[in-house]
């Protein structure tokens, strides 16, 4: 018998999250973001939920042919362009469009043969200061690959640093429209923040989402802006949940304590279930004593340090409840148990001080999917 941990991809969360983004910005295409193999998804479990979108982005070329081989004729996109020359005979083959961030992958293109001429995403630096160039070289980049006959098209991207917090989007929408002023071309600028928060912003005279918004963190129901806003307040749903079963309980006494560093006393008597999830399957270390855990559906709170196979859970509001709760009964760390209780990825990744990204992403290779 496996360990009873299991990760489970919701499809109908997917295609409702995709949704939310077609209602926000029901004037433009959207990207499906399945990076990281779908923020840890499953590229292949999420793609016959994201059909839906207009076009998948993603920045590992292995993703690319993937995203290609289970069938989608339609759009790609390397957020990050290539990374070598020979990338290059690649996007030709598969038709991928990419980003253009910097000379050398100008260079590169430059020197590359394609029978079939690229469609490129020139990329601005508009106050992040990663990628993309400076508002001063936009122009003549610009130029120089308007003018290489490898290149068919140019669209025009740019990435916030703050759509999701207080300073905005406001200053880099005022760069970009510097830059790309009487530029024709097609734009993307929104992620997933921005989609959200920014839903009537404009740039150009043109809604922010006219052309292209690409979104990433939305589609696997996590607030981009958590806590300010939460999930359920932008009306997302999870799209996995990260469930396993109590494998043992004990009884405490007032001064018993509970695992390693003896993190935890108890102050009467209590019982505690031990879980089969620690952080070798990805439960991050760092989460404190009294993190949010849902057992037997009903919400509870984690007692002592998260160790490399085991966390170990508060029995008290069952126990109180009068509700079984032993050996088997479900845990979940996040996402939606049998009851159908919500428990969402943010409060998990707030009190251990990291975001419901790094959590989804980082479900660890030892545990098992569900088969859809
Ligand atoms: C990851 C990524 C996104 C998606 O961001 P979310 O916050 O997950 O919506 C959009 N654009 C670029 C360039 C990215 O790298």
């Amino acid at each position: 018998m496996p360990r009873p941990i299991l990760a489970t991809v919701h499809p109908e969360a997917l295609r409702h999250n995709l949704q939310r983004a077609r209602q926000l910005a029901p004037d433009a295409r959207v990207w499906a973001v399945v990076k990281a193999n779908a923020y840890g998804h499953g590229i292949e479990r999420c793609f016959e939920a994201l059909r839906g979108a207009d076009g998948f982005a993603l920045l590992d070329l292995a993703e690319a042919e993937r995203v290609r081989a289970l069938g989608w004729r339609g759009p790609i996109l390397l957020l990050e362009g290539v990374f070598e020359p020979r990338d290059l005979e690649l996007c030709s083959r598969l038709q991928l469009w990419h980003t253009v961030h910097c000379t050398e992958q100008m260079d590169w293109l430059a020197a590359h043969k394609t029978q079939a001429p690229h469609r490129v995403f020139l990329k601005l630096n508009s106050g992040m200061n990663r990628l993309g160039f400076t508002p001063e070289a936009f122009r003549s980049a610009w130029a120089r690959l308007n003018a290489l006959p490898q290149v068919e098209e140019i669209s025009f991207m740019t990435h916030f640093s703050d759509a999701d917090g207080p300073r905005g989007i406001a200053h880099q929408i005022a760069v970009f429209e510097a830059a790309t002023a009487d530029l024709p071309g097609e734009r993307t600028l929104s992620n997933s923040a921005a989609i959200l928060r920014h839903a009537t912003a404009r740039v150009g005279g043109q809604p922010l989402a006219a052309d292209w918004v690409r979104e990433g963190i939305a589609l696997y129901g996590s607030a981009p802006d958590f806590p300010e806003h939460s999930a359920a307040d932008w009306d997302l749903r999870p799209a996995m949940t990260l469930a396993s079963r109590l494998i043992g309980t004990q009884q405490l006494q007032a001064g018993d304590t509970v695992g390693y560093g003896s993190a935890f006393t108890a102050d009467g008597p209590m019982r505690v279930g031990v879980v089969a999830c620690g952080y070798a399957d990805g439960y991050p270390r760092h989460a404190p004593v009294g993190t949010p855990v849902l057992v037997g559906g009903i919400r509870s709170r984690t007692v002592g340090r998260v160790s490399m196979d085991m966390i170990t859970v508060d029995l008290s509001p069952l126990d109180a409840a009068g509700l079984p709760a032993g050996v088997g009964t479900e845990v979940v760390l996040w996402g939606r148990a049998a009851s159908g209780e919500v428990l969402p990825i943010d409060e998990v990744a707030r009190p251990a001080g990291t975001i419901g990204y790094e959590l989804m992403c980082a479900v660890a290779a030892r545990v098992p999917f569900a088969s859809p």
